[in-house]
């Protein structure tokens, strides 16, 4: 992988990047169309399928979470991927003298909140898989979805700090007819939860309208209750959290107003889903 990268670099061909766990929706496809828009037709646009495991906590869907690799592929070269990158664990963590890998990326100011609390140990697999994959394929251009906001400007963070040559950029969030965002996580629910999985769109809509409806800012308390409680209305759905905070630093923003950033993750059943959106 990492020759045949090299080797286009030196012919100063472009590399777009997408790294993904697979599953592909419409929401992956198009990061792949921006990678291609920014690299031009001459360039070469990577997606990577892995499903890392450092980046799931124990008690997590690593082992159920959806894989289709034949389905990938397809979606993957009818969009006119240049080549698709599905390494196995025994190569992102080699063992070769049956010693265990023992070198972490750790980001430590973006990641405390929000999934990095909910989720202890997630984004020192993300930055940690993000960047070997990035010394991997060496790309010019990496994309991300604004679907995992947090996790985008972690790994900003971390390309900055470590002087890693690439641009990092952020794509929309793709969602389905009725609003919900696509994601591959999407698959475990049942009808009945799908249908109540649309409370994540709603209350990210009844805040916006709340906020734009206000003259002056809304306390971020008063609001998280009234959205704890819309959502709630829904049986199957549980609160993980409901944040609202400053797009730029990711910092908590007591007072709710236009252009604050709102993120939520809720349960709906067994299935933990995430989105977010500028108010
Ligand atoms: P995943 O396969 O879930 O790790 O996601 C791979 C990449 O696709 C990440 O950069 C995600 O933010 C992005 N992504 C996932 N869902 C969406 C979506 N609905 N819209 C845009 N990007 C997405």
């Amino acid at each position: 992988m990492q020759r045949a990268a090299l080797g286009w670099r030196r012919r100063g061909i472009k590399i777009g990047f997408v790294p993904t766990m697979g599953s592909l929706h419409a929401g992956h496809m198009s990061l792949v169309t921006e990678a291609r828009r920014r690299v031009g037709p001459r360039g070469k646009v990577f997606v990577s399928i892995y499903v890392n495991p450092t980046q799931f906590g124990p008690k997590e869907d690593f082992s159920k979470y959806p894989r289709d690799l034949a389905r990938d592929a397809k979606l993957c070269r009818a969009a006119g991927v240049d080549a698709l990158f599905v390494p196995t664990d025994a190569e992102m963590y080699p063992r070769p003298e049956g010693a265990a890998h023992s070198t972490y990326v750790v980001e430590e100011n973006l990641s405390a909140t929000m999934e990095g609390a909910a989720r202890p140990g997630h984004f020192r697999g993300v930055t940690t898989i993000v960047a070997k994959l990035f010394n991997l394929v060496l790309p010019d251009v990496a994309v991300f979805g604004a679907k995992d906001f947090q996790q985008a400007a972690v790994i900003r963070r971390m390309v900055r700090d470590l002087n890693i040559p690439v641009k990092i950029i952020v794509a929309p969030t793709k969602r389905e007819l009725d609003g919900l965002a696509m994601s591959s996580r999407n698959k475990y629910l049942s009808p009945d939860e799908r249908r109540q999985a649309l409370a994540l769109w709603q209350a990210i809509q009844a805040a916006r309208k709340r906020v734009r409806a206000a003259r002056r800012g809304i306390p971020a308390a008063t609001l998280k209750k009234q959205l704890r409680a819309f959502i709630h209305r829904q049986s199957a759905v549980r609160v993980d959290y409901i944040e609202f905070f400053n797009p730029e630093t990711l910092l908590a923003e007591k007072t709710v107003r236009r252009g604050t950033q709102m993120a939520l993750a809720v349960f709906i059943g067994k299935t933990r889903l995430i989105d977010n959106a500028r108010l």
